[in-house]
């Protein structure tokens, strides 16, 4: 069992669409310098970000790829630079927040009661229209962290799976569930549904 590091690095990375010049001038050897010298012992990269997009040559997903993405390598070159420094790179996954699949896969956001979604309207700033993985999304998650841990092989230290939690779900796929379940589920109008 691996020892927990005494200095680890969250590198938060969620990058939109609009930013160009994504990895351009980054150098994997002052990158692993750089977080030896400051004494980290893990660093946390990035596969996926709340933006919805990759930071690795995706064949799966292609079109998820970040549209920027300049250096088209990034997440494993960070990983094997750091990794020759003898530094722990364990690989970030966002699990609910991804704007990109919240804005094409309505189905797959989390519902309220009343049908609208969690977070703010798409027309604003932010990703936080939250996804239910218990609808198709799912698969897609799979499918992804799979993708991942196939690039990554034994090179692979841990995934860090972000914004998880058991939330309340009115979606069609959690109201089918419900319903084959036998769970009642009342309307604010007091009308069984
Ligand atoms: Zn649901």
């Amino acid at each position: 069992m691996k020892q927990l590091c005494s200095r680890q690095v969250h590198l938060d990375f969620h990058t939109s669409e609009n930013i160009p010049g994504i990895g351009a001038r980054f150098d994997p050897q002052d990158f692993a310098n750089t977080v030896k010298e400051a004494h980290v012992n893990s660093m946390t990269v990035f596969a996926r970000c709340h933006h919805g997009w990759l930071y690795y040559p995706s064949e799966r997903f292609p079109e998820l790829v970040h549209p920027h993405l300049e250096y088209k390598n990034l997440l494993l070159d960070q990983v094997r630079a750091l990794h020759k420094k003898g530094i722990n790179a364990p690989v970030y996954i966002t699990v609910q927040w991804d704007y990109h699949s919240a804005s094409t896969h309505p189905e797959w956001l989390i519902r309220k009661k009343d049908g609208s979604h969690e977070g703010g309207p798409f027309t604003e700033p932010g990703f936080y229209q939250s996804l239910c993985v218990n609808t198709s999304y799912w698969e897609f998650l799979k499918a992804h962290t799979a993708e991942v841990c196939e690039l990554l092989g034994d090179e692979l230290d841990g995934i860090f799976f972000d914004i998880v939690g058991i939330r309340p779900c009115w979606c069609a796929s959690c109201r089918a569930e419900m319903k084959k379940l036998g769970i009642v589920i009342i309307s604010r109008q007091g009308i069984r549904v």
